[in-house]
């Protein structure tokens, strides 16, 4: 078993997934930028590391959960491929562009390592409860060593092919995500204009082809259908400003391979005007009140 994991980046997420692996028997080295988050970690049972590099040095495996691109290519390339002890298996569990994680694991191959993209499904919750879903990309041999690893903060765990297809799974996903949503929150506030009952809409549409996860696990309707963030005002759950960031990545690589993506730009657009009122900051399905 791997017994030394650095994990770098210990934010929102970052936090809860690192101290699933201490849980779950691993020793943990710690770096973020931020000391907030480090102590946090150190509460959790991980090792405070000073840097990357000190973070790396030694360690089995090394999980990073960054922001975007940029900072995942700058942590690999400025510490982690000059300290990690040869053998090390490279796990990138953060949300970023295809192109960039392509790159950065055909750079690991090169000098020998093993190297994984793992992006998640599942917010804040999911990563303090070790109930994350990853989408593996990269070689079977590095599948095969990081699956342990990844079981460890998550419920499953599924190989999407080559390099870079885990981050092509995630933002097609989310694209399909962003679209029904927009079109679950128009049909609902149609519904209510032309004079029907959001719980009869609800009742017959959710047994009928109109049916989607976001209507059924997420309606965007306070009290209509299971508990979801409308009904705490949209506070919590997936915030209209990490939707965007998803949105975006999937406009970037649908362009880069001339794929028509109408409702893929439709929902950039929505959920870019949503977050330019200053609402980036509330739940994505408070898009219904846009469109009400
Ligand atoms: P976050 O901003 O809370 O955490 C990122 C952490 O990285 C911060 O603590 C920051 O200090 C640290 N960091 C940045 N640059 C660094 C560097 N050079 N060295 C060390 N640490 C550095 O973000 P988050 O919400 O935890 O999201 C992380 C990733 O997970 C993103 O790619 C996001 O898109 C993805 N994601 C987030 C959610 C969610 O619900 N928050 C869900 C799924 C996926």
């Amino acid at each position: 078993m791997t017994e030394t994991i650095a994990f770098i980046g210990l934010g929102n997420m970052g936090g809860g997934m690192a101290a699933n692996l201490v849980k779950n028997g691993y020793s943990v080295r710690a770096f973020d930028l931020s000391d907030d988050a480090l102590a946090k970690a150190e509460a959790a049972g991980a090792l405070r590391a000073s840097s990357a590099a000190d973070a790396v040095t030694g360690a089995d495996a090394v999980v990073t959960m960054l922001p975007a691109g940029k900072h995942v290519e700058a942590v690999y390339d400025d510490a982690v491929f000059g300290a990690a002890k040869a053998g090390a298996l490279l796990l990138d569990c953060s949300t970023i562009d295809v192109a960039t994680a392509r790159r950065v694991i055909a750079a690991a191959l090169a000098k020998g390592f093993d190297m994984v993209d793992a992006p998640v499904s599942g917010g804040i919750a999911a990563a303090n409860g070790g109930t994350l879903t990853f989408m593996v990309g990269g070689q079977d041999d590095a599948y095969a060593k990081a699956k342990p690893i990844l079981s460890a903060m998550g419920k499953a765990v599924i190989h999407a092919g080559g390099a870079g297809n885990g981050q092509a799974a995630k933002i097609c996903n989310n694209m399909l995500l962003g679209a029904t949503m927009v079109a679950t929150c128009e049909a609902f506030a149609m519904a209510q204009k032309i004079g029907l009952d959001p719980q009869t809409f609800y009742d017959i549409s959710s047994v009928s082809s109109g049916q989607s996860w976001s209507m059924t696990s997420y309606c965007p309707l306070p009290g209509v259908g299971p508990q979801t963030p409308a009904d705490a005002d949209y506070q919590g759950g997936f915030a209209v400003a990490l939707m965007l960031k998803d949105l975006k990545l999937a406009l970037e690589a649908a362009s880069s391979v001339n794929a028509s993506v109408p409702m893929g730009a439709q929902a950039e657009s929505l959920y870019q005007l949503l977050a330019n009122k200053g609402e980036g900051g509330r739940d994505f399905s408070s898009m219904i009140q846009l469109l009400s």
